[in-house]
């Protein structure tokens, strides 16, 4: 296990609302039970249930949003989370969230990506990398990060860098406005759209404009795919291509051989999945098959908080599950480097110090 958290590792599919901290949420929950919003006391046993099926779970969500969202909320919650993320040695970080519209408390999605962006820039005791101009003037870019992993600096480092996703609960129209948010915002820190939300909800074709808006606009896509067996859609979505794929849960024969044809990296959920039955068990995910057959793969938290895991949990599962040796472990760390969104510079940072750690030993 502790190998696992010193290994640096590489997180491509967090939730923001879904990596907040027990203790926050609780903390959040009792002052609103106490202002009389909600019965605390209810919102607890929620909060603290383990286990939830996949409907549970977007319920929980709803939940999440009234406790999280107002712009103070946000931005505390980015930078917990991102303290939460570095603190185990993840040197990039791909944080993926929902701008939203919420006009009781002044919000637009400009306004809630404004309070993320604010949570990034006041992370303490990490040294938090949004965009490269807020590299500090002492840094280069011929300068990697490993003086970091050296205990050279006390800082670590975490370079981060947000993906704006499209809820399934929204129209064409809103779903394209958060892809022009994220061309407007490009030079912020944003590399890409996701499209996640409830699974049963909604209609492939209501999203498709904007993410055919996002393909023109030559922003990468990644998309849930598969965590039901909507066959219809799980065809349209390998159809269309994106640059990576989240879960993969529910497909068939035919499909798993089309995903392994097209090559698209997917981010792996391994106990997100067995939690909302997406899989039966760890030993029978099918990340065995996808790791066998050499498929590009990462490994992901997915909600980090709602499902009490981190990402060094992940790697640590994976490796008593499917016993892959440290070796194998670092590789598909190293490995994720090559399907983040991120700009080559950043990439070649990253690179940099899993090299400079192969050399060096964990
Ligand atoms: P947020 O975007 O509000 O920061 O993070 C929470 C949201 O992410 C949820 O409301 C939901 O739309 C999406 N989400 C989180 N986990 C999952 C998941 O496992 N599957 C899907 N499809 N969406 C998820």
């Amino acid at each position: 296990r502790e190998w696992c958290v010193a290994l640096p590792k590489v997180e491509l599919h967090a939730h923001l609302n879904g990596s907040v901290r027990d203790s926050t949420l609780l903390e959040l929950a009792k002052q609103l039970g106490d202002r009389g919003v909600i019965v605390f006391e209810d919102v607890k046993d929620v909060i603290m249930k383990n286990g939830r099926s996949l409907p549970e779970c977007f319920k929980l969500f709803d939940l999440f949003h009234i406790l999280t969202t107002d712009h103070d909320t946000v931005t505390r919650i980015t930078k917990e989370v991102v303290g939460d993320f570095a603190a185990e040695n993840v040197v990039y970080l791909e944080i993926r969230t929902t701008p939203k519209n919420n006009e009781a408390k002044g919000m637009t999605k400009r306004s809630y990506m404004n309070a993320v962006l604010k949570g990034l820039k006041a992370v303490e005791d990490v040294d938090a990398v949004l965009f490269d101009s807020i590299l500090r003037p002492d840094e280069t870019l011929s300068r990697t990060p490993v003086g970091d992993l050296d205990g050279v600096t006390k800082k670590k480092k975490i370079y981060v860098r947000l993906l704006l996703s499209i809820d399934r609960r929204e129209t064409t129209s809103a779903a394209l406005d958060t892809v022009n948010l994220a061309m407007e915002m490009k030079d912020q820190g944003v590399v890409g759209i996701d499209l996640s939300g409830n699974p049963v909800v909604g209609e492939w074709e209501t999203y498709l404009p904007a993410l055919e808006h996002a393909k023109e606009l030559g922003i990468p896509i990644t998309i849930h795919c598969g965590e039901v067996p909507n066959r219809k859609e799980i065809q349209a979505v390998l159809d269309f291509c994106p640059q990576r794929l989240g879960h993969v849960c529910c497909l068939n024969d035919e499909e798993w051989k089309k995903l392994k044809s097209s090559m698209i990296p997917v981010e792996i959920c391994l106990t997100s999945n067995v939690m909302t039955g997406g899989a039966p068990s760890l030993e029978l995910h099918h990340f065995a098959d996808l790791y066998n057959a050499k498929h590009p793969l990462s490994l992901c938290t997915d909600d980090s908080g709602l499902f009490s895991t981190s990402l060094s949990n992940e790697y640590y599962l994976v490796a008593s599950t499917f016993s892959l040796s440290k070796a194998e472990l670092f590789r598909l760390a190293q490995g994720a480097v090559e399907f983040a969104f991120v700009d080559d510079e950043v990439k070649k940072f990253l690179r940099a110090v899993f090299e400079h750690v192969a050399r060096k030993g964990l």
